[in-house]
């Protein structure tokens, strides 16, 4: 028999103490649109404004009722959920209408495949083994290409052919070796370069998901220095430094020996081999504090990556599925993806899925044999995510007008507000329905209270837990830069709880502003 005992916590006890010494661990017990709801101590029902849309998976809200209906519905059907290997699933729908989108957004006719995972992190996993299997499958070809050329070489000399001197010098080899030295010497420096593992490159403070491959991707070290061990090698880049970003192609950059026939000469070149097997990016890195990548930059992305003929890969896990006005936040710096990965809001509040597209001149179709999961691609999220994409370009895209324009009227208050308290606010960020409030470090005030907290790194937290206690508003830090708040709401938001916002941040800004620590105070 199982017991339990009440006192004792088996799952989260840690976790929810420490959100509970923030006095932000609340049990929340009904959700609908933007408003969660718990019960206080005398079982009354309070409500809370949900500003984070549970980071921004919510683009519709909490149980939205087009999408509860349509659950009900997959389930009163009967639908077979799991149909793993079955010779259809609805899988197919989801890509085709996310084909479609794609053909109107970015304006090509270039198909994109899609593979279906359960979470985002798991999503950025399959774009690492994708890119990786598409890399090495690269790497043979040229590997290929070349022992070619060593034959047609090796016939050239018994033919007549010479060997050029420099041929010789630059593989550090003596003109006596001849052809037969030569071809042995490429092909051992050749596989000692193809043995080298993949580099992946991605952005500072970037956040690509906890999973073992992917926190490798992740810039916090927190999280990611105790698993390097186990994970794909990362090079980290600034997103405002092209020189940088340049100078660690440089370091990275491997080459490999190639040889070619000319007039009757053998000479030997260089060739890029394929180290590089994707470039991550976010076009807004939401747990970097919400922080768009510009134009400038990604057309720096876009020459580098031709160059190196290097996958780009944009983890729209945050920004996309219409959050920012467009369905891909990517679309606003004009950057176009080799690979792109949706999940979040992409299971309408109810279904935990993601989804990854891979462009039809990157796609390796035997993949599909290499990569699955029992749940993932489920009938439930399928149709849920259809349903999801069937509202969002409803209307000729009144939800992405829509969050523009929600977006547009929150930026313009907290604008606002930043103009009115410099001292407080330090910068309003973001696009759309995914905006940051940085908050100034208050490394420097006056009051020893709002001191301390900030040194501990907590003041991001102090002040989601005073909007929490005193106003009834959700908000979150974001997890790489603490002292800016995320706002994630659905588009369904409206003018009374965007007033409700300005009220609450007026009030903790003109507490900061007299350095009145009295807010710090726990309930
Ligand atoms: N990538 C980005 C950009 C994200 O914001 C997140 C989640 N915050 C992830 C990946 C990981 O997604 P999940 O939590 O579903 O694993």
């Amino acid at each position: 028999m199982v017991s339990s005992s009440a006192a004792q916590e088996f799952a989260d006890a840690n976790l929810r103490a420490k959100m509970a010494s923030l006095g932000m661990a609340i049990h929340y017990t009904r959700a609908e649109g933007n408003t969660l709801y718990y019960r206080d101590s005398e079982n009354r029902e309070v409500a809370v404004t949900d500003f984070v849309g549970s980071f921004g998976s919510l683009m519709f809200g909490h149980n939205h009722p087009e999408i509860v209906a349509r659950a009900k519905e997959i389930l009163d059907n009967q639908t077979p959920i799991f149909t793993l290997m079955l010779g259809h699933s609805y899988a197919n729908e989801v890509a085709t209408a996310l084909n479609a989108i794609v053909r109107r957004e970015l304006g090509t006719d270039e198909p994109y495949y899609g593979f279906f995972a359960n979470s985002g992190a798991e999503g950025v996993e399959v774009v690492i083994k994708h890119a990786e299997f598409d890399r090495q499958a690269r790497a043979a070809e040229l590997i290929a290409e070349v022992e070619a050329n060593l034959e047609a070489a090796r016939t050239a000399v018994a033919d007549g052919a010479v060997i050029a001197d420099d041929a010789f010098d630059s593989l550090g080899l003596a003109a006596a070796e001849g052809i037969d030295g030569l071809v042995a010497e490429v092909a051992r420096a050749n596989a000692e370069v193809a043995a080298l593992p993949p580099v992946f490159l991605a952005l500072e403070r970037a956040f690509h998901g906890k999973l073992v491959a992917s926190v490798n991707l992740t810039y916090n070290p927190d999280l990611r220095l105790p698993f390097t061990r186990l994970g794909p090698r990362a090079r980290f880049v600034p997103s405002d430094a092209p020189d940088r970003l340049r100078e660690v192609v440089a370091e990275e950059r491997r080459q490999v020996f190639d040889v070619q026939v000319a007039d009757g000469v053998v000479s030997v070149v260089r060739r890029d081999f394929p180290v590089f097997a994707g470039f991550f990016v976010e076009p807004i890195r939401g747990e970097a504090g919400i922080k768009p990548v510009n134009a400038e930059y990604a057309r720096e992305i876009e020459r580098v990556c031709a160059e190196l003929d290097c996958p780009i890969v944009l983890d729209e896990i945050q920004s996309g599925m219409g959050r920012t006005g467009t369905f891909f936040a990517s679309t606003h710096i004009g950057l176009r993806g080799d690979y792109y990965v949706l999940a979040k809001s992409l299971g309408g509040g109810i279904a935990k899925t993601s989804a990854v597209l891979v462009r039809e001149r990157r796609y390796r179709k035997d993949f599909e044999l290499l990569h699955s999961s029992t749940f993932a691609k489920d009938s439930f999220s399928s149709l849920i995510a259809l349903k999801v994409l069937e509202l969002l370009e409803a209307e000729d895209g009144e939800a992405y007008r829509k969050a523009a324009e929600r977006g547009e009227r929150l930026t313009e208050m907290l604008t606002g507000l930043w103009k009115e308290y410099p001292d407080v606010i330090k910068e309003v960020r973001g696009r759309g329905l995914m905006l940051g409030v940085e908050f100034q470090d208050q490394l420097d005030a006056s009051s020893p209270a709002i001191r301390g907290i900030a040194e501990e790194g907590f003041l991001g937290f102090g002040i989601a837990s005073y909007l929490l206690r005193e106003h009834k508003i959700r908000t979150f830090p974001t997890a790489s830069a603490t002292t800016t708040l995320r706002l994630e709401p659905s588009i369904h938001l409206t003018d009374a709880e965007i007033e409700k916002l300005d009220t609450a941040l007026r009030d903790l800004c003109a507490l900061v502003h007299a350095q009145d620590d009295r807010w710090l105070a726990q309930a």
